[in-house]
């Protein structure tokens, strides 16, 4: 049993982002990311940080924009416009959740699509679906790149995606399906009649669903690939801050069945960032093509 490491996928990647940056660089561009956060959020502010800390890191320029709790949608709106008329900065997102009075599903429309590094803009969602990506959502190529790191095959195999939200089982299905990457993908969600059948089936699993441990050993086929990017805060008494992070797959039970198995947390985690980074570039270059032409 294979476990597949994010670390390991992460400094790989970070090598070659690296050289991409000074490519970039070396044209006269500085990448540049900018992050709005609004309120306390404790969760979004770890987010927030490690995507600051991550573009320190790599040398990507970074705006951290904290406003306040009760800033207005107007106001909110005018720094997503301030921000997309800024030619200095290369990709724009804002950190989610909202506060309840702002609506959140407004403000990815309201971000320049060339500066949309989530990926979260329907002209990029669409660009993606088709199979002409301009950015690739960051969490579904996080996936991708550790398929491809462990050179796991995907070309006529069966993968079951477990969730069909935006920001992971929807594009990660669409991203599987496309020629290239050829597999026969069913996607499972919570109206699923007997999912268990259709993940036994598949070769490869891939859960997205938001519920602890929910993926056991006997939905899983024999060497099946599992890839976990669920994410939960599980009560821990006995730990210092109370609680454990797990995923969505039980995974003690599932690595003892399972051919390769992503941990939680080190797995597909820490890529998730790292392709908001290579995003970033993209768009610094795409930026500096464009002013070229
Ligand atoms: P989401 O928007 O809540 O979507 C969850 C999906 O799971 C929905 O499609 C839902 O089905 C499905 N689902 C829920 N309960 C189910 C059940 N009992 N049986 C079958 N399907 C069920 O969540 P998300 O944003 O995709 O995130 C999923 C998980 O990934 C979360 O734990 C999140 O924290 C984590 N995550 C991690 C990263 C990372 O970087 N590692 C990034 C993003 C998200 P319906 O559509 O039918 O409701």
């Amino acid at each position: 049993m294979i476990v597949l490491s994010g670390k390991e996928v992460g400094a790989s990647l970070e090598t070659d982002l690296q050289r991409e940056i000074g490519t970039v660089r070396d044209q006269g561009v500085e990448p540049c990311l900018a992050v709005l956060m609004v309120g306390d959020n404790p969760e979004s502010q770890t987010y927030v940080g490690r995507k600051v800390k991550m573009a320190a890191k790599l040398g990507i320029h970074s705006i951290d924009r904290h406003l306040p709790a009760d800033t207005t949608q107007a106001a909110l709106e005018a720094e997503v416009a301030a921000l997309n008329a800024d030619p200095s900065v290369h990709g724009v997102l804002c950190q989610l959740p909202l506060p309840p009075h702002l609506d959140a599903e407004r403000i990815p429309l309201l971000i320049d699509p060339a500066k949309d590094v989530d990926c979260f803009h329907p002209h990029n969602f669409g660009l993606m679906a088709q199979g002409t990506p301009r950015f690739l959502p960051c969490t579904p190529a996080g996936i991708l790149a550790m398929l491809r790191h462990y050179a796991i095959e995907t070309a006529g195999r069966r993968v079951a995606v477990i969730g069909r939200s935006n920001i992971v089982g929807r594009p990660i299905s669409l991203l599987l399906s496309q020629k290239g990457w050829d597999a026969t993908v069913t996607v499972c969600h919570s109206r699923t009649a007997e999912l268990a059948e259709h993940t036994r089936r598949a070769d490869i699993v891939i859960a997205a669903i938001g519920r602890p441990e929910w993926v056991t050993a006997d939905m899983i086929g024999d060497a099946a690939v599992v890839v976990d990017v669920g994410v939960n805060r599980v009560d821990a008494p006995d730990r210092p801050r109370g609680y454990r992070l797990c995923g969505d797959v039980a995974y003690t039970e599932v690595a003892a069945k399972a051919s390769a198995i992503t941990p939680v947390p080190g797995g597909v985690g820490p890529l998730t960032v790292l392709m908001l980074m290579r995003n970033t570039v993209q768009a610094a270059r795409l930026a500096a093509a464009d002013a070229a032409s």
